[in-house]
């Protein structure tokens, strides 16, 4: 059982401004918390969760000769500090050879926001088109098109959100069919000795470090109370089917025995 920090009976009314206050709360402390939370884990998570996408141009289905690949428009849902959105960027360079395919990261939080905006000066894409930054809640997106974007992703923002069903609706309306939904998050662990060492690990040391290390305990016992409400793999992969998704064969990879999962959904 879990202590609990007053997250547990907040009503689902509230709940937006509190996880508002949670994220603007640890914005400046995030990538740090971030590396000494999973202890650097979830940068192996994001790189394979990028590799498996592999963004970038790709040639059209059209056999005429003169048609060239269309460049793709990534939506990185929840984007926080970018660290999605530059790993897009960059296999789509690197990788592919892409210099016009362009990542629009959103996020609820301008604080988030604002620190991805500072990274993003590190990175050759600054100030470039390629890189656009929208304030939006992921459950209403009426500023982007329906039928306007090749790739959705999310990684570890859906199990903050109220209302978890209507942002994959929103996910499908702006996806062009043949357009990908991707979504990395915390899920269920699938070994119970692995399961004992990681609740020890999430529900002991990382409040703990959040105090010590950011001054706030309390934010970070959502953050794990968060991961242990979400859906189980299979229950999640039924959320995405319903939106309207075909689901993959298999429908989800789990990553460190389930720690973390990738799901995908593709539109008809
Ligand atoms: N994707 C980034 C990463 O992997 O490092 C950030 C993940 S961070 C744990 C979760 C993010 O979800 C925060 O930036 C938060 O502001 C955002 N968020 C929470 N609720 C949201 C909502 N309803 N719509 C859009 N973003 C939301």
């Amino acid at each position: 059982k879990t202590t609990h920090f007053g997250f547990e009976h907040v009503p689902e009314s509230e709940k937006e401004s509190r996880v508002g206050a949670v994220f603007s709360s640890v914005a400046s402390s995030y990538d740090t918390m971030n590396d000494l939370m999973s202890l650097y884990i979830h940068r192996l998570w994001k790189d394979r969760f990028v590799r498996s996408l592999n963004p970038g141009l790709h040639p059209t289905t059209s056999s005429l000769p003169s048609s060239k690949p269309t460049p793709q428009t990534i939506l990185d849902i929840a984007g926080g500090t970018g660290d999605i959105a530059f790993r897009m960027l960059s296999h789509a360079s690197t990788i592919n050879n892409d210099h016009t395919s362009r990542v629009i990261v959103s996020d609820i939080n301008p604080a988030m926001l604002s620190e991805g905006k500072k990274r993003s000066l590190e990175t050759p894409w600054a100030g470039s088109e390629r890189l656009s930054w929208v304030e939006a809640n992921a459950e209403k997106l009426h500023m982007i098109e329906d039928e306007s974007i090749d790739l959705y992703t999310v990684a570890f923002g859906i199990r903050n959100f109220t209302n978890k069903q209507a942002a994959l609706s929103e996910a499908f309306r702006v996806l062009k069919p043949g357009g990908v939904f991707a979504c990395l998050e915390f899920s269920k662990v699938n070994n119970a000795v692995l399961n004992g060492a990681y609740k020890r690990w999430s529900f002991g040391a990382i409040p703990l470090i959040g105090q010590l290390v950011a001054g706030d305990r309390e934010s970070y016992q959502y953050l794990v109370e968060s991961i242990e409400k979400f859906p189980s793999q299979r229950e999640f992969a039924g959320m995405i089917e319903r939106a309207g998704f075909m689901l993959p064969e298999p429908p989800w990879e789990d990553l460190m025995g389930g720690i973390a999962a990738i799901h995908k959904g593709v539109k008809p």
